[in-house]
């Protein structure tokens, strides 16, 4: 490896080992921090973005990429190096657009207003969180006009977490997805009472943690390099590939919550355990998209977890950790429980078939909070009609309506369309599997679930972020995203639970 590039590497490892002190930093403020230390994280995770923003966009950085840039120039384009070079070239340039100033106010702001926001929703007063929204639209705002964008404003957002996609794709997907979504919800509904009741029991959480480490663990995770615990919104994060944590959460009379919010984390924890080793402290290391990790997360808990096959696998397990609630319930039962489609408020916590409606709703008042066509004191009456309008139901309170979903507190703006592209990509990736893995669903019903990781280390995995998602679609599944996998896949499975024509 030539001079330029080596120093390079050197210089974006140190930068990254700033980045996860901040995600530890984060980890602890998401986990165990008692909620007086609010203040002071907020400075403390401003300071070291300030840090890691004002090292990254330096003049030194921007002559070592210039000199790595000379050098990769006579190397294959598709080489690791000439690749690291093309990814770093493409973040220093959307980098150095933001002032290192905004960068730091925007990382206080949203700190804090993550703490306002948990209080707001936990006493449901949109009114004690609106004037903290209304600063961090604003900075997104700034932010925003300091990126640049060519037909939406909401392109610059969208594109740091979905390198290359657009917004007239994603209103495009919609578009097709939203009328089919809503009819097969409707259809649904009219055939409601097929015996899809959730189990209901008393289910200690001491007992579902055992449960869930347990099932985190036949997928594939490794605790060596990894640890489950509690956080009110569940999350995965990595401090290095050999340290990535899962959190989950629990309700003592409830056992679904905690098992799909574990098995949804599991899936974006494999994703960066199977980071290349390679890879590690480089611009090349991690899932590549946060839709990517979505079909990660997505795929086990739903084309996996809520399968037939993995039901097979979960129902002597459910009935030794809870022999009471379970000690009855058929295959059957349980399949058509963890199953149930019903309009409902809470997203993480809505079936396969409405949650991409939640999604929809949510781009939708982005969008126009973005551009100021809504008013954030407008925002939980649009959204309560918004509700009714696709799902059917008008939320109680802003708990369950407007203040449910931390993203917009922590300054998330364009993230929510890449939980529907991760769901069509889940499935797009389910097919090839299927065609790729003899006797999956056979594998799957023994608790076999190495076949199917093994294919995704090989085709999604491996690639760690060094090709652009939309690369990494076509490598995987031969074909681009497409909505045609998941819509026949809810067809057929719904269809036949509940006896749609
Ligand atoms: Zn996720």
């Amino acid at each position: 490896m030539s001079e330029s590039i080596r120093a390079l590497k050197e210089r974006m490892a140190e930068i990254g080992h700033l980045g996860r002190i901040a995600g530890v930093l984060e980890w602890d403020l998401q986990t165990y921090m008692p909620p007086g230390g609010a203040a002071a994280r907020s400075e403390q995770i401003a300071l070291i973005s300030r840090m890691t923003h004002e090292m990254f966009t330096a003049e030194e950085t921007g002559d070592l990429l210039a000199k790595a840039e000379a050098e990769a120039a006579s190397l294959d384009g598709d080489s690791d190096e000439a690749r690291m070079v093309r990814n770093l070239r493409r973040s220093f340039d959307r980098a150095v657009k933001i002032p290192t100033s905004l960068a730091a106010e925007f990382a206080r702001q949203t700190t804090l207003s993550q703490e306002i926001w948990a209080r707001a929703r936990a006493e449901s007063d949109f009114a004690a969180f609106a004037p903290s929204l209304e600063r961090n639209l604003e900075l997104v705002r700034q932010i925003v006009s300091h990126l640049g964008y060519e037909n939406d404003p909401y392109d610059a957002l969208l594109d740091q977490y979905e390198k290359g996609m657009k917004t007239a794709e994603v209103s495009a997907i919609f578009e097709t997805l939203k009328p089919h979504l809503i009819d097969l919800t409707r259809a649904i509904a009219e055939r409601a009472g097929s015996g899809d009741e959730p189990i209901t029991g008393h289910f200690p959480i001491a007992d579902q943690n055992a449960l869930t480490s347990r099932l985190a663990a036949d997928l594939g995770y490794d605790y060596t390099r990894g640890r489950q615990d509690q956080a009110p919104h569940p999350f995965c994060i990595n401090f290095s590939r050999d340290d990535v944590r899962i959190t989950t959460r629990f309700k003592e009379d409830e056992w679904m919550m905690g098992v799909y919010a574990t098995l949804h984390e599991t899936g974006h924890a494999l994703y960066e355990q199977g980071s290349p080793a390679e890879y590690e402290n480089t611009a090349l290391a991690g899932g590549v998209s946060s839709g990517v990790h979505e079909s990660q997360s997505r795929l086990w808990e739903n084309l996996v977890g809520r399968s037939r096959a993995y039901c097979i696998y979960l129902l002597p397990r459910l009935q030794e950790a809870f022999p009471e609630a379970f000690s009855g319930v058929t295959v059957d039962r349980l399949y058509r429980s963890v199953n149930r489609v019903r309009p409902s408020f809470i997203r993480v916590e809505a079936d396969e078939v409405t949650y991409n409606l939640h999604i929809l709703l949510r781009f939708e008042l982005e969008r126009e909070l973005l551009s100021g066509r809504l008013r954030v004191a407008d925002l939980p009456a649009v959204w309560n009609a918004r509700m009714e309008e696709y799902l059917g139901i008008t939320p109680p309170d802003d708990r369950r309506g407007v203040l449910q979903d931390i993203h917009w507190s922590a300054g998330l703006v364009g993230y929510f369309p890449t939980y529907t592209l991760g769901n069509l990509l889940a499935a797009q990736l389910w097919d090839t599997a299927q065609r790729a893995i003899p006797d999956l669903e056979a594998h799957i019903e023994r608790g076999e679930f190495a076949p199917l990781l093994e294919w995704l280390r090989a085709n999604v995995h491996a690639y760690g972020s060094k090709f652009e998602p939309n690369e990494v679609i076509r490598k995987a599944t031969g074909a681009p995203l497409s909505s045609e996998h998941f819509t026949r896949y809810l067809q057929t499975k719904f269809g036949a639970l509940y006896g749609l024509a």
